[in-house]
């Protein structure tokens, strides 16, 4: 396994992540999902209390349950290996050789960096071999890599591996194009920025087969 030990201040101890992998601690899960919304809600409520809010507004009294119900149970729901879709292949009776291309997969995630979204578009390729993907697999896969704290260039090549896991072979590519709130919304405050990143496998890192995803999703 392709891994190092990286050392965080704010950690006790030393943390173990894979270079591709989320980096989660090995008691990760230790936490029901319930005790997770609990400590989370408790946590935020401090925050908007030191921000000077005043929690008994009847508008912000119930913001740290739902912002912790929100965390847990939607926007980082993929960092658990439990929420990981089923994915069922079918055999390619058809025998169709040619690249899939599912394009225009909405993407909604959170910058690991300051929490914020980031929203755009993915586009995914495959060639079938003896079994083709139920296309909505190919999507909930793709939302559960991005229901995790992210960097663009990590989610990309979490996809790309998980698609080559599910199908068996690697002749997969991916491609991104999302905008960044931090960048949009904060700091340097570029609304026009975008960030794309591609990864191409197996018969992908062909050029004539990589110009063919490309024309394909800019059409
Ligand atoms: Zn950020």
């Amino acid at each position: 396994m392709n891994q190092f030990t990286a050392m965080e201040e704010t950690f006790d101890s030393p943390v173990t992540v894979s270079v591709v992998d989320t980096p989660l601690r090995d008691d990760a899960f230790e936490l029901t999902e319930q005790e997770k919304i609990n400590k989370i809600a408790k946590h935020f409520a401090e925050i908007m209390w030191t921000l000077g809010l005043d929690l008994t507004d009847d508008s912000l009294q119930g913001t740290p349950l739902r912002v912790a119900k929100m965390y847990v149970e939607e926007a980082f729901s993929g960092l658990n290996r439990e929420n990981k879709p089923k994915i069922s292949l079918f055999e390619n009776r058809y025998g169709y050789d040619q690249m899939l291309v599912e394009k225009n997969i909405t993407l909604y995630s959170h910058c690991e960096h300051h929490f914020v979204p980031i929203i755009g578009k993915i586009h995914v390729a495959y060639i079938p071999h003896d079994k083709v993907i139920g296309l909505s697999k190919i999507n909930r896969l793709v939302q559960f890599y991005a229901k995790r704290p992210q960097v663009q260039e990590r989610l990309t090549v979490q996809i790309v591996n998980g698609l080559c896991e599910a199908l068996g072979h690697t002749d997969v590519a991916v491609w991104i194009e999302a905008d960044h709130l931090c960048v949009a919304s904060r700091g340097i405050k570029d609304t026009n920025s975008h960030t794309i990143t591609e990864s191409y496998s197996g018969a992908f890192k062909d050029e004539y087969i990589q110009q063919k995803f490309r024309t394909y999703i800019n059409q």
